[in-house]
């Protein structure tokens, strides 16, 4: 682990409201407890709630995040929960960190997507203005449950602060993965796609999910999310080939997969199908907060379960950065700072 530690990461899945860590969420609390003091969900509540949902299913899961939402629904919470997770994945040696969010309107508070996402950019902002050393870029979500017409919206956000911040370089597809057709926001996708946004997409996270799958392959999107089920089941063998054809690098979150129960042991996660064919694979955290875990400690879990050597922890790394989708100069400036690591580590 301290091999782990030491090493410089980039961090490229992890949702915000799920890498708020209890520290936040109690900070959170108190902001809404302030401006609502008939607010009734008390610490002992909050505490009772998390307890009840963790580590059982997806579904539990999900309802965690609906718990999250209802304390990040104002312009500052948003901000506040957004510099402290970036400090808390700095502390942890991310050199690069893409966060991914959706754009929440909430009219009781005032705020709407627009000034969602204005929120989110000024706490990336300061914190590049600071001294905590992580670069940061922005992918707005689009959440599976909602409406084509509402996608479309955050698709013409995401172009509008992609050509005005330059810090959105993309879009993520996420949400309840049994819910709808993901392969409705098809149009959507193209659309954002050729606007000049990249696309990280949440795939066959669940098994059976080929009909929706394969269409969404052909786009083909620049990154896949957990894609636990490509290679099981009906069709498996079109989704990995299609996959292996457009080189599509894979995102894969260890504790989120063991505690959402897709996988039963770090041991069968599919890291080792696609690490053995030379497949590119990216080990990220999905949801620090909710999952109670780090970078960090998912690199020592894969490094342990697959009897990896430090080396190969290194290329690991490195090798990352070549997925990110921030532009050659950040790419460049990344590499130089891992060959000075390895120089020294070696
Ligand atoms: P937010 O977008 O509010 O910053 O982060 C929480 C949201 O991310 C959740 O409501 C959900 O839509 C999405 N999310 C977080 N973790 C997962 C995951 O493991 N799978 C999928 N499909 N979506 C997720």
């Amino acid at each position: 682990l301290n091999y782990c530690r030491i090493l410089p990461k980039v961090e490229l899945h992890a949702h915000l409201s799920g890498s708020i860590s209890e520290k936040t969420m109690i900070k959170l609390i108190k902001l809404k407890t302030d401006k609502n003091p008939d607010w009734q969900l008390s610490h002992a509540d909050w505490q009772f709630h998390l307890k009840a949902v963790k580590g059982k299913s997806l579904e539990d899961v999900f309802l965690i995040f609906q718990l999250i939402q209802e304390i990040s629904d104002s312009e500052e919470a948003a901000y506040v929960a957004c510099k402290d997770v970036i400090s808390e994945f700095a502390a942890d040696n991310v050199k690069y960190l893409e966060l991914r969010t959706t754009p929440r309107c909430i009219p009781k508070t005032g705020m709407t997507r627009r000034s969602y996402i204005e929120s989110v950019l000024r706490a990336i902002s300061e914190c590049h203005s600071s001294d905590l050393g992580i670069e940061i870029r922005l992918l707005l979500a689009i959440d599976r449950r909602t409406s084509v017409k509402d996608a479309m919206e955050i698709v013409e956000l995401a172009v509008e602060f992609m050509m005005k911040s330059g810090l959105v370089v993309g879009l993520d597809l996420s949400g309840d993965p049994t819910v709808n057709d993901a392969s409705d926001f098809l149009p959507v996708l193209i659309k954002a796609k050729s606007a000049g946004l990249r696309l990280a997409l949440h795939l066959a996270e669940v098994p059976d999910k080929a009909q929706e799958t394969l269409p969404l392959l052909e786009l083909p999107p620049d990154r896949l999310g957990h894609g636990t089920f490509l290679h099981k089941g009906d069709q498996s063998e079109n989704m990995v080939g299609l996959v292996k054809k457009h080189k599509v690098p894979i995102e894969i979150c260890v504790t989120s997969n063991l505690i959402t129960s897709t996988v039963s042991k770090v041991e069968d996660l599919h890291f080792q199908y696609w690490y053995d064919r030379k497949h590119p694979v990216i080990i990220c955290t999905d949801d620090k907060g909710v999952f109670s875990c780090s970078l960090s400690e998912e690199f020592a879990l894969i490094a342990e379960a697959f009897k990896l050597s430090e080396q190969q922890l290194y290329d690991l790394s490195y090798d990352a950065i070549d997925y990110i989708f921030a532009g050659d100069d950040i790419k460049n400036k990344l590499q130089n700072e891992w060959k000075v690591f390895h120089s020294r580590h070696s």
